[in-house]
């Protein structure tokens, strides 16, 4: 009988605050483009004598965070340095916080496959970021941009238990970040890292096995191909009867494969201690307060929301609130259509078209050109009948590209819905004269030819006819003449 593994992950995930300045100085902390070494001072660059001063617009994105994960936040917490040697780390030391945190104790609900489940938040504290080395032709060069910009680590228990719910962690986890402003949370832009731990034990068991790290992984996709490459290895490995080292592994894209990177240091080995020159930061229930009182709706009581309010499906729903600009464009339209179509009918838009042609076109939704006043314009076209559903989709498209109105699409190009019954009749009329054949195959029970015979008429008015009105002509049509 074979032995049952199961996955044991647990997520430290860092991001990069959007603050103005740096975390300890008065800095730009907007480095992305900048040339390297010009967002630098005598702080972020580690000159003795130079002093931290704590930048308290990052603290409060920290305890935001911290509340919208449910987190305890601490009322005195401590900055330490955690020392190590190398050359993006001017100072030798990086500020952080160790045993006393800011943020602690919390959970974030992550669903997959319909089920929900909480996973725990062991710590959310504030620290500094490093400078960044390039290597060119044996060279390394360095740039101190980044050296201290505010980084938010947040660190999870080890409570996943598939590349499948780190994923779904990840994702709640950025949307989170995204809706509180905080952070962009664009891994590939380095914005957000994750650095996943990994053991695996058999299945029943509650002990923890030994758990190796997998440092800087970029992307999404390469988060869940490194646990589940990491995984499948490790379970292989106990089935053989290996043991599995305590080690620091990064992932090889090319190869596909996590690689060894180092032995795994201790905490001794930062000989942490607190931060001489910054007091301990003292948090008042007062601010925590005045900060809750300012956290914006978050994704799921926005997912309930809509479902309640706007009697969508939780999966219309989890799928509009995922990115809090596109709920918020929702919302907008909802609104200027006033009720003249329901909000069920503005998701099938959302989840049809809108977001095909935003794939298609690789079109972020703060680019998209439509104004939810357009958007409504044209709904109403529809419910009033003006245009049928075909044009509109054609009308939206041309919006889309243009940014133009849909009422000014409509007129330009002669879109409007021919409803009139007496054009129409004289269209069908003429339609059934020209195709006996198919009349006759209609009266001899072939009844599937109604929906042929309606394309001719739909393409004689080049798809402007209102379709109910030819279906009803049509029938009477072909009633009268047997
Ligand atoms: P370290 O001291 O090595 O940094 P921590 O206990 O601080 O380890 O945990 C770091 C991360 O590793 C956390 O996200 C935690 O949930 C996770 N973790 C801890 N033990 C295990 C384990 N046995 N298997 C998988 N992940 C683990
Ligand atoms: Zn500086
Ligand atoms: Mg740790």
């Amino acid at each position: 009988m074979t032995m049952d593994y199961e996955a044991v992950i647990g997520l430290e995930v860092h991001a990069q605050l959007l603050t103005a300045s740096k975390m300890f100085c008065g800095c730009d902390a907007d480095v992305f483009a900048a040339p390297p070494n010009t967002h630098v001072c005598p702080v972020c660059l580690g000159m003795p004598g130079s002093l931290p001063v704590i930048n308290r617009r990052a603290i409060e994105s920290t305890i935001m965070t911290g509340l919208a994960l449910n987190c305890q936040i601490a009322e005195a917490s401590v900055f330490v340095r955690k020392n190590y040697s190398y050359p993006d780390l001017p100072k030798g030391y990086q500020i952080s916080q160790y045993e006393l945190p800011l943020c602690h104790d919390g959970w974030l609900l992550i669903e997959v496959g319909g089920e929900r489940k909480r996973i725990g938040i062991r710590r959310a504290h504030q620290e500094e970021d490093t400078g960044k080395l390039t290597h060119v032709n044996g060279h390394s060069l360095v740039d101190y941009n980044r050296s201290g910009v505010p980084l938010l680590e947040i660190v999870s228990e080890p409570e996943l238990r598939s590349a499948d719910e780190a994923y779904a962690y990840l994702t709640k986890l950025r949307t989170i970040l995204r809706y509180l402003g905080v952070s962009t949370g664009d891994m590939e832009k380095g914005a957000m890292r994750c650095e996943p731990s990994i053991s695996v034990r058999p299945t029943g068991s509650t002990a923890f096995g030994t758990k190796v790290e997998i440092k800087n992984l970029n992307s999404f996709r390469v988060v869940k191909l490194a646990l589940e490459y990491e995984i499948a290895r490790q379970i292989e490995a106990l089935r053989r009867g290996e043991k599995i080292a305590q080690v620091t592994m990064g992932w090889d894209d090319a190869r596909g494969r996590t690689v060894v990177q180092r032995v795994k240091e201790g905490s001794e080995d930062y000989r942490y201690f607190p931060e001489p020159d910054l007091p301990p930061l003292e948090v008042s229930r007062e601010w925590v307060a005045e900060i809750a009182a300012r956290l914006p709706e978050l994704p799921d009581a926005r997912r309930d929301r809509f479902m309640a309010q706007h009697g969508l499906s939780a999966y219309d729903a989890s799928v509009l609130v995922a990115d809090r600009e596109v709920a918020d464009y929702f919302e907008s339209v909802v609104g200027a259509v006033g009720g003249k179509a329901d909000a069920k009918t503005v998701a099938n838009w959302f989840t049809g078209e809108l977001f095909r042609l935003m794939n298609e076109t690789g079109t972020t939704i703060g680019q998209v050109k439509v104004t939810a006043e357009a958007f409504a314009e044209l709904l109403e076209l529809v419910a009033g009948g003006t245009v049928n559903l075909n044009t509109a989709k054609m009308v939206f498209e041309e919006m889309f590209r243009t940014g133009q109105g849909a009422q000014e699409i409509v007129a330009a190009k002669g879109l409007a819905q021919v409803s009139d019954r007496e054009v129409l009749e004289k269209m069908v009329r003429a339609t059934l004269a020209a195709h006996p054949t198919e009349v006759a195959s209609y009266h001899g029970g072939k009844t599937t030819v109604l929906g042929w015979l309606m394309g001719q008429v739909m393409r004689e008015t080049k798809g402007k006819a209102n379709p109910g009105v030819v279906r009803a002509l049509l029938e009477e049509e072909l009633k009268r003449k047997p």
